[in-house]
């Protein structure tokens, strides 16, 4: 690319992948280096989570995921006699990917590669970074390729995806600070001779040691099973029949053969103290490492890729500001913090030997099941649940009573008590966005929500204009939505949600069955910012410019040049 780069991006595994896919979305110039000289061919992280599959369509890649992939619908925990103790199923998750879809990360990575080359960018292979410096005003990278020598190249911002080993977080000082556990697990790619459906996964915590399967497509199976003490050096491989043996003293009672690929691994939890220092970022892997207990690994990372990718991409085109691209740090740290409180005590849990212990968690699992808790279990696995409430750049408006009250003197328009109330059971900034059914635009079909979002890589207004707008507040929203449209040009589409409106201009959309009236609480006019990576930014009830235009200056900030390269 003949374009001087404003992002390096160290690592094309998933999450350097897709990092890069935002960037380039975005319109950043970008340089994707990877150490390897041939993509990866192991399927390692098998599934992809219901929320990645929505930030995957808005960046209009799900379909060839779904393509390739495998849906299951649910997780099958059993004890060692074959007995349930839990069966999460994903059917009822408030999402349009309500499943796990199986999907080898070779797969992933070739996929999420091909997107990227549509876009007229490619990774550069056999170029390694091995050291960095930084200055306030920018970063210095030396770059060693394979067969010509090693060159300087000077950049604002460099993202380290370069995985658990990676150079960018030994450059910075930082540690994965944590805990490594004191057994080994292996993967194995199999064919099982067993009667499980091939849409659900089965998890058995006995006794002896943790077994897993998931079904992969083409017909194997991903099987993880505990091998039992961490010798002091862990061995490159395992043998099938070793493999097999584990399995039958967990419980996964299944012949296997046909492996194509077996991997020992030691289960760490570990993370960095921070996600960001100077102007160098810390993505995936590079930033955290788990058991793959619930499967998160790969989905946290590409998550962190979206977060961090669409405010660089903001801040290099001077419209976010130095608070928005913090709120990187902010947000996935602590996020990450959260995950490895569930997954280190569930991977504890999984790991538990002692007859006691092993007999509490069967009678957890059974209350969790019998209170119908599963579902929240589902939600937390699929990362549907992930949220920022607490970040610096998300923030709402709401009238106070006083203001209220005096609205209500003066026989002025104002939200009563039962507008309120559902507008409180809205999405929270910092929440996920909730998708919704059957709004249309004037001339078109009626989609999703979210379907409206495909390939727009802009902060989404949505002006709701509740029920029975009169006709001066429909033209008022219409203005507002105009004028933020107008002012955050290539920042932010804006737009009315109104039940039935005539006369609005074709980009309103109608949202004739009420869904996305319900699920944003807007019974009384309100509206939300729409980050892009779909959780709220920002809400109020009324949709008044000035409390929107001070929220959007303080995180978006006035327009500047974008710093260029000297
Ligand atoms: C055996 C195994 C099994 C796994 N199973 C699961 C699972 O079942 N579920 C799950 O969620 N996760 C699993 N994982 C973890 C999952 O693979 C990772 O979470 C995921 O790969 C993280 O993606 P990443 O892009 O951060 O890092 P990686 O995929 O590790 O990619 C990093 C890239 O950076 C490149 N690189 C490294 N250093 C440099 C450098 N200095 N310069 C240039 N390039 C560099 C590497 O070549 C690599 O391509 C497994 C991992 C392993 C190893």
């Amino acid at each position: 690319m003949a374009l001087q780069p404003h992002v390096l991006i160290v690592g094309a595994g998933p999450v350097g992948l897709t990092a890069a896919l935002v960037l380039a979305e975005q319109g950043i110039p970008i340089r994707l280096i990877d150490s390897l000289p041939h993509r990866m061919n192991q399927s390692r992280a098998a599934i992809v989570h219901a929320r990645t599959l929505e930030l995957f369509e808005r960046l209009g890649v799900v379909d060839a995921f779904l393509g390739e992939g495998l849906k299951a619908h649910g997780i099958h925990i059993m004890d060692l006699q074959g007995r349930t103790l839990m069966r999460p199923n994903l059917d009822s998750l408030p999402s349009a990917y309500n499943f796990l879809l199986a999907i080898g990360q070779d797969a992933t990575e070739r996929l999420l590669t091909e997107a990227l080359a549509q876009r007229g960018w490619t990774i550069e292979r056999g170029v390694t970074l091995t050291a960095l410096t930084q200055t306030p005003n920018g970063v210095t990278a030396t770059l060693t390729h394979a067969d010509q020598g090693s060159e300087e190249v000077a950049v604002p911002y460099v993202l380290g995806c370069d995985g658990a080993r990676s150079t960018v977080r030994h450059q910075l000082g930082l540690k994965l600070e944590g805990e490594t556990l004191d057994v080994y697990w292996v993967t194995a790619d199999v064919r099982m001779e067993w009667n499980q459906p091939a849409d659900e996964l089965v998890a058995i915590p006995g006794p002896d040691g943790f077994g897993f399967a998931s079904p992969l497509p083409g017909g194997r199976w991903r099987v993880v099973v505990d091998m039992g003490q961490r010798p002091a050096v862990l061995p490159e491989t395992v043998p099938l029949e070793e493999v097999q043996a584990a399995c039958q003293r967990v419980g996964l009672r299944a012949r296997l053969s046909d492996p194509v690929w077996i991997s020992p691994f030691g289960v760490n939890t570990r993370l960095v103290p921070t996600l960001q220092v100077g102007r160098v970022f810390l993505a995936g892997d590079a930033a955290h490492v788990h058991s793959p207990v619930g499967g998160q690994g790969m989905n946290t990372g590409i998550q962190d890729a979206i977060n961090l990718a669409w405010k660089l991409a903001l801040v290099l085109k001077g419209r976010g500001t130095q608070e928005l691209l913090h709120s990187y740090n902010h947000e996935r740290h602590a996020n990450a913090r959260r995950l490895l409180n569930f997954v280190g005590p569930a991977t504890r849990m999984v790991n538990l030997r002692q007859p006691v212990a092993v007999e509490l968690r069967r009678l957890v699992m059974l209350a969790v099941s019998e209170l119908g808790l599963t579902s929240l279990l589902a939600r937390r696995v699929s990362e549907l649940d992930v949220q920022y409430c607490d970040s610096p750049v998300v923030a709402e408006h709401r009238q106070t009573t006083a203001e209220w009250l005096q609205a209500l003197a003066a026989d002025q328009p104002h939200p009563g008590l039962g507008d309120c109330w559902d507008f409180h059971h809205g999405p929270h900034p910092g929440e996920r966005a909730p998708d919704a059914q059957g709004l249309k635009e004037a001339a078109g079909q009626p989609k999703r929500l979210y379907e409206h979002w495909i390939g727009d890589g802009r902060h989404q207004l949505l002006a709701f204009a509740g029920r029975q707008p009169s006709p001066q507040r429909l033209a008022a929203l219409q203005q507002l939505a105009q004028g933020i449209e107008h002012d955050f040009a290539g920042v932010i589409r804006a737009r009315v949600v109104c039940q039935e409106a005539p006369s609005l201009p074709a980009s309103s959309l109608i949202d004739a069955e009420g869904d996305a009236h319900r699920q944003y609480g807007a019974r009384y006019e309100c509206m939300y910012l729409i980050r892009p990576d779909a959780y709220v930014g920002f809400r109020a009830q009324a949709a008044e410019a000035r409390p929107l235009r001070e929220y959007l200056s303080r995180v978006l900030g006035a327009p500047t040049p974008a710093w260029r390269p000297a």
